[in-house]
């Protein structure tokens, strides 16, 4: 490691693990199968956990019931089966004051782990048993501890790296390769590209010597403030990376600063007329929500935001203040829903809410309309639209006779142009990809590109939020309209459960009220999905809810078959929707105050919360039951718990997070792939905050990071391609 002043991580990246010494090419093809190419690779593998000789008990001191760590060496093993036909795996560990004997029930490998430990040359390894101790028949044992392997490796506290059977490398390999590594450090020194006064303030300790203390801790303590350095380097460099991007963006593109109205409340005109029409007051969130966005609206920095409320918070009304906004400036306005039925069902739902509202002489660019006023022109554009229509679309598109144009993502593939288009708002954003998101970054021909109201229904913790949608900035819906009915949710295990699910249902239906019956998911499969509703309407319609109107949606009907049973549900010629989860967004149908999933067990959380967002919708009280029978896994059964105890999206969310961490918010892709090997989004959550602050002041109005070479160095060079794409992507 020659070069000059302390070496950087980035340099480190580009040192491949053939560098180290002693290493044969085996190992070295154990290093990369476990994906540790680089020397820095190496240094953030970081141990899983760690073994406190400190805490080590001596065998002939143990006491009955107590917790302990015991470390020794391996006598003897065996494998038996138990009368069950379970494995039994039976280990004595001598530790030099006595023999504790450790039982492994159905953990067969155990039995090939532990011998190897005595196997290997160079005589008996160690080994760390970490358990309760019971005593039977005056012998010392232990059941099912935590096993690790110590191996030769001395110190009071021993890392135990993450391992991989296929690499075949054990853990005091890795540790002693990471000490190579780390020693090598030593001689140059390791840069620390964080400035020290941000270190100072948040008093974290420097990066050499938090690495080193990871690695090599003298106390449990040191290795958690190792931790916390080094947790917030992962999080800074993802948020410098975001908070970059989103200053970026800012600066390059030129916004249109729209007549937002006075500051003394509503805007003026078109948004106070609207708001002034409907048949409720908005709610204290909302209110807010709008006057953010208008504040954006009217700066000339293009507006990036990030609507997240809950089902059923209002979005469509904040939305629609958005895209009103631009009309009265004389601009349009686009809204994209996720699929044809919800495009449809906002046309109609937006054409309704915009009878009241008119557009006076005044607030007209248009010279023809200068003596008169007109309505709002709204239009439907999806890949249903017949060529004439949609021709005729285009041109009032262009002429800008049409102010708000509504659909799929067919609105943006490229051929519709606008005159003007001034506020784009995505519904339900989870479904759009990241380039339709780019697209529509795309400049009108005056060289100004549209404000971006992304909507989401998905509730998130916000520091999640932070990191997922860092390139945005946050509004939050907190605040349900008064008067909502609650929706009581109950758990059906058994076929008394569920048979009186489907009376529940029928006494709804009788009451003129309609009803929803959810089908089983089946991940990776359409055909064999639609098969099984299918079949699912079939044995309903013959037998528990025999009589019932009952209708058929599932994602391999045709758009239009779609179209007319959404119809026939809303106007009530159908009382029961046997569907697949293509109902899970937007569909806003106030009559519906039952909905019956099937296998709930199946889905998650998150799902599970938008399904039964569908319900309890209107003024009446609404029932949802979840049928999961058979023997439920405890993730399973603490998902249902939750739901059953909970109707806030915010709430389910936590436990989303906590039940399934990470992959839940950064998408099952990103494991083992992302910059974060040590945060957690759940447990770090203070640190997210303080990194993004610090990101914020860092970058300052976009070029700040010029003055941290070694940081923005860093970011480049560190954070993986795909990290940076997925996470502009949001
Ligand atoms: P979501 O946030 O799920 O898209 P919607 O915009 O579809 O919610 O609104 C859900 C329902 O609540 C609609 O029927 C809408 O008319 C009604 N609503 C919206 N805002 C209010 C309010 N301030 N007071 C009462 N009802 C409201
Ligand atoms: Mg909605």
């Amino acid at each position: 490691m020659g070069g000059e002043g302390p070496i950087t991580l980035a340099e480190l990246s580009t040192m491949g693990v053939e560098r180290l010494g002693r290493v044969g090419p085996k190992k070295i093809d154990g290093l990369h199968l476990m994906g540790i190419d680089s020397l820095a690779d190496l240094l953030f593998h970081y141990p899983r956990r760690y073994v406190d000789r400190t805490r080590e008990a001596r065998v002939a001191d143990l006491a009955e019931g107590e917790e302990a760590l015991v470390i020794g060496r391996v006598r003897a093993t065996s494998t038996q089966r138990t009368r069950r036909g379970k494995s039994m795996v039976t280990v004595d560990v001598h530790d030099g004051s006595g023999t504790l004997r450790c039982t492994f029930f159905n953990q067969p490998w155990r039995a090939r782990q532990l011998e190897s430990a005595r196997d290997l040359e160079g005589g008996d390894l160690e080994v760390a048993m970490f358990g309760k101790v019971e005593v039977f028949r005056g012998r010392r044992q232990m059941t099912n501890p935590v096993v690790d392997l110590v191996g030769d490796r001395t110190g009071r506290i021993v890392p135990i790296y993450p391992q991989s059977e296929k690499a075949r490398l054990t853990s005091w390999e890795l540790g002693e390769w990471v000490t190579q590594v780390l020693h090598r450090c030593r001689a140059r020194g390791l840069a620390d590209p964080v400035p020290a006064e941000v270190l100072a303030r948040l008093e974290l300790t420097g990066r050499a010597g938090a690495l080193a203390a990871i690695h090599a801790p003298e106390s449990m303590a040191d290795a958690m403030a190792a931790r916390k350095r080094l947790v917030f380097d992962e999080l800074l460099r993802i948020q410098l990376s975001l908070v970059r991007t989103k200053r970026q963006i800012e600066r390059t593109a030129k916004g249109i600063a729209h007549a937002a109205g006075d500051d003394d409340g509503m805007a003026p005109g078109l948004v106070a007329g609207f708001v002034a029409g409907l048949p409720y007051p908005l709610t204290g969130a909302q209110r807010r929500a709008i006057d953010e966005i208008r504040a954006d609206l009217a700066s000339g920095v293009p507006m990036h935001r990030l609507l997240q409320g809950d089902v059923g918070s209002g979005k469509t009304v904040v939305a629609l203040a958005a895209l009103l906004v631009a009309v009265q400036g004389g601009h349009q306005g686009a809204l994209m829903a996720p699929t044809e039925v919800l495009a449809e069902q906002h046309a109609a739902g937006v054409r309704r809410m915009l009878e009241v509202v008119t557009i006076e002489a005044s607030e007209l660019n248009d010279v023809a309309n200068l003596f008169g006023a007109r309505p709002v022109a709204v239009a439907l554009l999806t890949n249903r639209t017949p060529a004439a229509e949609r021709r005729r679309l285009q041109a009032g598109l262009l002429d800008g006779s049409v102010d708000i144009v509504i659909g799929t993502h067919a609105l943006i593939q490229g051929t519709v142009e606008f005159a003007s288009l001034g506020v784009v708002v995505i519904d339900e954003q989870h479904r759009f990809g990241v380039e339709q998101r780019a697209a529509l970054r795309e400049s009108n021909s005056d060289g100004t590109v549209p404000d971006v109201l992304v909507m989401t229904a998905t509730p998130i913790p916000r520091t999640a939020a932070m990191t997922v949608y860092g390139d945005l900035d946050v509004t939050v819906l907190d605040e349900m309209p008064p008067g909502r009915q609650p929706i009581g949710t109950v758990a059906a295990h058994t076929d008394e459960d569920v048979a009186a699910a489907w009376v529940l249902v029928r006494g709804e239906v009788a009451q003129g009220n309609r009803a929803y019956v959810v089908c089983p998911l089946i991940e990776g499969s359409d055909k064999v999905e639609a098969a099984s509703a299918e079949e699912v309407y079939e044995e309903l319609a013959g037998g528990e809810l025999h009589g019932l109107r009952l209708g058929l949606l599932h994602g391999r009907m045709k758009a239009d078959e779609k179209q007319a049973v959404m119809e026939q549900f809303r106007h009530g010629t159908v009382d029961v929707l046997v569907a697949t989860t293509v109902i899970e967004v937007g569909v806003d149908v106030p009559e519906a105050t039952v909905m019956v999933v099937l296998d709930a067990d199946r889905f998650g959380i998150a799902q599970l919360h938008q399904l039964r967002g569908r319900v309890g919708r209107g003024s009446a009280p609404s029932h949802c039951v979840l049928v999961a029978r058979g023997d439920l896994s405890p993730d399973a059964q603490e998902r249902l718990a939750a739901m059953v105890r909970t109707t806030d999206g915010f709430e389910l969310a936590e436990v989303d997070l906590e039940l399934r961490g990470e992959g839940t918010v950064m998408g099952e892709r990103q494991k083992g792939r992302s910059d974060l090997r040590l945060a957690s989004l759940r447990r770090d959550r203070e640190w997210v905050e303080r990194a993004r602050e610090v990101a914020f002041d860092l970058v300052g109005d976009g070029d700040g990071l010029d003055r941290y070479p070694l940081l923005e160095e860093e970011i480049d060079v560190l954070l993986a391609p795909e990290d940076e794409e997925f996470l502009t992507k949001g």
